[in-house]
């Protein structure tokens, strides 16, 4: 049960509110294609990555003042909470502290759309997504674990190099074995280990294709592929420092039956410093209860759909 909010934290609510609302129906949400184009190898030329976000987040005006001056958390926020399901010691945290959990809300809301994009089982990319900025690895501070050429938006390779940089700085190199992944690629790899491990085995440790973050530009595997990588020096120095960033493990041991894949102590994602602040200081450092409660803030009416 939360705490009711005391009446001289509205004003300071209304103001997140209005931030919140703001950032919500601006149409201004930065996009994914705004940067240099990848032209070049496979899949090059779909402009699917253009297309504007195609649902409005929902808050109608006056809805969660009116819920605010009953006193009581606002019933969006509680519908958003029911609908991620999220467990009631993370619900407790945010009913306790609603002002300043709108307002870090509202911060988040107001980056790329494809930092907090929610990809997993039940909810696909759609398979002609491709982002418009993906670049070539540098391998300046990190280096490459397969010959293949690798990709990634170019945000999450500034935010990688800064990262492996400052790994580098303690003496520690990062091996980068995977990045992004198309939908295509993903078709084929499921295919494959579907072939090694049987379908039920499969599930567990591919995605299928459009489910997969990878898919993003914005999703990194380093080093074995395997859980050996978090008893290594390098693996241990992510675990520690990945946030700082920008970067969050996405399927954190003991989370399988949440997130819907084995513990991958090697593939992170990028998300960026903010929303890494949000899932760390309301959402226990759980990546996926964070996505998924903002997927439903933002599509309530709607919660399998999909930018
Ligand atoms: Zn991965």
């Amino acid at each position: 049960m939360g705490r009711f909010l005391p009446s001289a934290a509205v004003p300071g609510i209304l103001a997140a509110l209005a931030a919140l609302l703001y950032s919500c129906t601006g149409g201004e949400l930065p996009r994914a294609d705004g940067g240099r184009r990848y032209t070049g190898g496979r899949g090059g030329g779909q402009e699917s990555s253009a297309q504007a976000p195609g649902a409005v987040p929902f808050l109608k005006e006056g809805a969660l003042e009116a819920g605010l001056e009953k006193g009581k958390v606002p019933a969006a926020l509680r519908a958003a909470m029911d609908g991620a399901e999220l467990p009631p010691d993370i619900r407790r945290g945010i009913e306790a502290e609603t002002e300043a959990f709108l307002g870090e809300l509202a911060r988040v809301l107001g980056e790329d759309v494809y930092l907090r994009k929610l990809v997993d089982k039940q909810h696909p990319l759609p398979s002609g997504y491709e982002p418009g900025d993906l670049i070539e690895l540098r391998y300046k501070s990190y280096r490459a674990g397969i010959a293949d050429t690798m990709l990634l938006r170019s945000k999450a390779e500034e935010a990688l190099e800064a990262m492996a940089a400052a790994a580098k700085a303690e003496g520690l190199t990062l091996t980068v074995s995977s990045a992004y992944r198309s939908y295509e690629y993903q078709t084929g790899s499921f295919e494959r280990w579907t072939k090694r491990l049987g379908l039920e085995q499969a599930q567990r440790v591919s995605a299928r294709p459009g489910k997969s973050q990878h898919q993003l530009g914005l999703a990194v595997d380093f080093g074995s592929i395997s859980n050996d990588f978090a008893e290594t020096a390098a693996g241990r120095w992510v675990k520690a420092h990945a946030g700082r960033f920008g970067w969050s493990l996405s399927y954190p041991r003991e989370y399988e039956d949440l997130t819907g894949y084995s513990w991958e102590s090697w593939h992170y994602r990028y998300v960026g410093p903010s929303l890494v602040s949000f899932i760390d200081t309301w959402f226990a450092g759980i990546q996926q209860y964070a996505l998924r409660f903002i997927h439903w803030w933002e599509y309530p009416e709607d919660p399998a759909g999909s930018i």
